[in-house]
């Protein structure tokens, strides 16, 4: 785990404690070497070694722990960068992936959402829309899918979801859910009204094969739903199969 100073309130408590170890350890070593002194010369001697080397000890701590404070803060900030996507918010493709290959045994489905027709919502309202339409969907994927597992942008204007343990009919549930919600839930921009669409492809999640192999199968299923009309899910047939041979 190691230290974690990430404010000046931290600065100020272990700089305190910088000083009082080193002002304190001198300190006891000249009050026992010179205890025969008299009391007043004893006072002075040790008050003067005292602002001696607080007048060192304190500079050099402060500065010291506050460069530690200055570094943890930039590993915060370039780990939230690699971590989570710039423009959605959601998680990069390689820690989406991580999650995924993680969670393999635990089964449950993988949905690759793909924003429908995105190209013309750029030609017809420009690049800035397009970005605001993608913080759009990635908003409404995660009020959606949250709750049950980790969301990922794969890259450009696709999305996945990961949701561990869930049952094909919740899983399936949510894939609905998620394209009405888009669907009826578009978003205003310079006074145009803008409503994106995803394709869905779900596959269940049963840990054998490799992860490239489920999402293969799962942008085959995004690609049905894309030559079905777009704005639809289309489960794999042995998605549906498992959920029959559980009921
Ligand atoms: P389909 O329904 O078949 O998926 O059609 P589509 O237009 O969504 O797919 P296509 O692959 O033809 O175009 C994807 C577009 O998404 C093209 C690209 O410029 C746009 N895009 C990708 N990433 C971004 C982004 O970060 N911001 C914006 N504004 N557009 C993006
Ligand atoms: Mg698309
Ligand atoms: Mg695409």
């Amino acid at each position: 785990m190691g230290i974690r100073i990430t404010s000046f309130w931290h600065v100020a408590v272990y700089s305190l404690g910088v000083c009082i170890i080193a002002a304190g350890g001198p300190l006891l070593v000249l009050w026992h070497m010179l205890g025969w002194l008299p009391h007043f010369l004893l006072v002075g001697v040790c008050l003067v070694v005292t602002i001696c080397v607080l007048s060192i000890a304190l500079p050099l701590s402060i500065i010291a722990i506050n460069s530690i404070r200055v570094i943890n803060g930039t590993v915060d900030s370039l780990n939230r960068l690699v971590k989570f996507d710039a423009l959605t918010g959601v998680l990069s493709r390689n820690h989406f992936l991580a999650y995924c290959e993680a969670k393999r045994a635990e089964g449950g489905y993988l949905l690759l959402l793909d924003a429908d027709h995105f190209k013309k919502i750029n030609d017809l309202h420009g690049h800035e829309a397009g970005d605001f339409a993608l913080k759009h969907i990635a908003q409404a994927i995660t009020e959606v899918f949250a709750p049950w597992g980790q969301i990922g942008r794969l890259g450009g204007e696709e999305f996945a979801a990961r949701l561990p343990g869930l049952s094909f009919a919740q899983a399936e549930l949510l894939a609905a859910t998620v394209c009405t919600k888009l669907r009826n839930q578009g978003f205003e921009y310079e006074g145009r009204q803008i409503c994106p669409t995803l394709s869905v492809g779900l596959v269940p999640e049963t840990g054998r094969g490799t992860l490239a192999n489920v999402l293969r199968r799962a942008d085959r299923c995004l690609y049905q739903a894309k030559s079905h009309g777009r704005d639809c899910y289309v489960a794999e047939e042995a998605a549906a199969g498992l959920a029959a041979q559980a009921a």
